[in-house]
């Protein structure tokens, strides 16, 4: 079996989470499965390595997979979070979820002009989430080398809104 293959039987479907109506692909399980897990690093590193100057993860669980990737590179890891959580100061944007809006925010120092970055997450759906920290990162001056997911959901048409930047997922539902 392909590692695609392997990812797609590791995710589990939740039906009616986080509302009615929506099936949430969990993640969860792949994470207790450390070859599984490795397997999802080394292919993502394999494409990455030399690529890249710094790793940005997205709450909450873009940090534990790209605290993996960054160790495996070499390179630094910086955490993309909801509002009101970072200490110091901060560039923010807001984007619409299907109600309401969300804030994320990065630290205005945790990358600087110039840097590559690679943009990490488990899951693209609308694309709004993805969108918005590519906004914070060149708010920074930075920029956005590649984002690099593990699942896809396709119909939902994400990766519209990520026009011109390199997304790989290991996995299109
Ligand atoms: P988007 O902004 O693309 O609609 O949503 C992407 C964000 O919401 C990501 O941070 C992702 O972790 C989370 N997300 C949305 N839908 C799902 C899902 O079905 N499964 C998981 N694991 N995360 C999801």
């Amino acid at each position: 079996p392909t590692l695609a293959d392997d990812v797609l039987a590791g995710m589990r479907d939740i039906p009616d989470f986080p509302i009615n109506g929506v099936v949430f692909k969990d993640f969860t399980p792949i994470l207790l499965d450390p070859s599984l897990r490795g397997r999802i690093v080394s292919d993502t590193v394999a494409r990455q390595r030399g690529r890249v100057d710094v790793v940005a993860g997205i709450e909450a669980r873009g940090f534990i997979l790209g605290a993996m990737i960054a160790h495996e590179l070499g390179v630094g890891f910086v955490p993309v979070r909801k509002e009101g959580k970072l200490p110091s100061a901060v560039h923010k944007m807001s984007y619409a979820l299907e109600y309401g809006t969300a804030t994320l925010e990065i630290h205005q120092d945790a990358v600087s002009n110039g840097e590559r970055v690679l943009v990490v997450d488990d899951v693209l759906a609308t694309g709004g989430t993805l969108a918005a920290t590519c906004d914070l990162i060149e708010q920074c001056g930075a920029s956005v080398a590649a984002i690099e997911l593990v699942l896809e959901i396709g119909m939902l048409g994400g990766r519209d809104k990520l026009g011109g930047y390199d997304v790989h997922s290991i996995l299109t539902v």
